[in-house]
């Protein structure tokens, strides 16, 4: 069996050097262990923080071991009673077409819910960040303009169309004019901003927010945040989610400059950790799940096939290549 390893920390953006395919022997599982067969792995933004070897909220993996990821995958062979041969669970196992994790790490998937690669997505982290991120931290009202960066990928979608189910009006940035039809034409968007298609950010800003912005959902930070800031409205809310565009970095980024505005605002910036809210996770699944069958969220996935492309899933999502959630599928289900 295959699993990808760190071979070397990245410095600046990430390339596939970075990353070394071994063959291992298949684990066998201990005292209250699984063996999982891998169908579809997650890649995700945070893992480049994983990469670096500074302290975060994730720890810095090794160079030379493998590296973990959330997996959806089909229990082979079980020492714990709550697994059986043929049962689908999820987990954050590894980057491997096999793995053995221990029955605690792991939940159970059921296929009748809906296509089980949606544990990685729209019904599994990212899903429960845009929640709970949206509603929780956010809390927008209805009537509020929301504005979402990274809106057409895995967690913003999510928060955009949970932000129009509260009545409120959404904005959305992306990189390209697919993600911007996908965001206005098929999700209902009141508008959205390619951001790579215009030099004047804060005029396409102002134009799609004629009433100020009353809710930031940020995905990305930079010059797409430096372009909301100057219309935050009085009160308004920032959920600070991500900064990818500041991942690659290698020089400490110049400090935000414009917080002078939240003096004028009164706003309210809050970061936050979807790891906060794991006592919670069932009631967000639950609702989200409801509102995917009253047909009141859609999602999308761009599925990268093969494990051997792993590494380029991930590059991907610094290149803005996916729609919606991006998943490596491994094997067949
Ligand atoms: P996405 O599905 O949104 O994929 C990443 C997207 O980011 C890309 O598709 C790309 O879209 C955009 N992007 C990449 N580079 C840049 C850049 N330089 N400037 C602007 N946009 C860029 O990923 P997720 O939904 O999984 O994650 C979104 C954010 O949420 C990330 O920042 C992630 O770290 C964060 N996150 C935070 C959590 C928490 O607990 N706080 C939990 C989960 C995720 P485009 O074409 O639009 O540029």
């Amino acid at each position: 069996t295959r699993q990808w390893r760190l071979a070397s920390r990245p410095v600046g953006e990430p390339t596939r050097d970075n990353f070394d395919l071994v063959s291992v022997d298949r684990p066998e599982p201990g005292p209250n262990e699984v063996l999982v067969r891998t169908l579809y792995q997650s890649v995700d933004p945070y893992m480049r923080g994983r990469m670096r070897d500074a302290e975060s909220y994730a720890e810095p993996w090794d160079v030379g071991e493998p590296m973990r990821a959330g997996v959806v995958g089909e229990v082979i062979a079980s020492n714990a009673a709550a697994f059986s041969a043929g049962d689908i669970v999820t987990g954050d196992l590894l980057w491997a077409e096999h793995a053995v994790a221990d029955a605690s790490e792991l939940r159970h998937v059921n296929p009748e819910h809906g296509p089980i690669s949606t544990a990685l997505g729209v019904l599994g982290m990212p899903g429960v960040t845009a929640y709970f991120g949206l509603l929780d931290v956010a809390e927008p009202t209805p009537g509020d303009t929301v504005v979402v960066s990274a809106a057409a990928g895995a967690v913003g979608s999510v928060a955009g169309q949970l932000a129009q189910l509260n009545g409120a009006r959404v904005v959305g940035t992306a990189g390209s004019e697919a993600k911007v039809e996908w965001l206005t034409d098929d999700l209902g968007f009141d508008a959205a901003i390619n951001y790579n298609a215009t030099d004047d950010l804060s005029s396409a800003v102002d134009d799609a927010c004629l009433d100020g912005i009353d809710v930031y959902f940020d995905n990305v930070g930079g010059p797409i945040t430096d372009a909301v800031w100057p219309r935050l409205n009085v009160r308004a809310r920032v959920a600070v989610c991500g900064q990818i565009a500041l991942y690659n970095e290698t020089d400490v980024p110049t400090g935000p400059r414009k917080l002078g505005k939240l003096i004028e605002s009164r706003a309210r910036v809050e970061g936050f950790l979807v790891s906060d809210y794991e006592g919670r996770w069932g009631e967000a699944l639950h609702r989200l799940s409801r509102f995917i069958r009253d047909g009141d969220l859609e999602y999308r996935e761009n599925v990268v096939e093969g494990f051997e492309n792993a590494p380029d899933a991930f590059l991907g999502l610094f290149k803005g290549e996916n729609i919606g959630k991006q998943l490596v599928k491994v094997a067949e289900y």
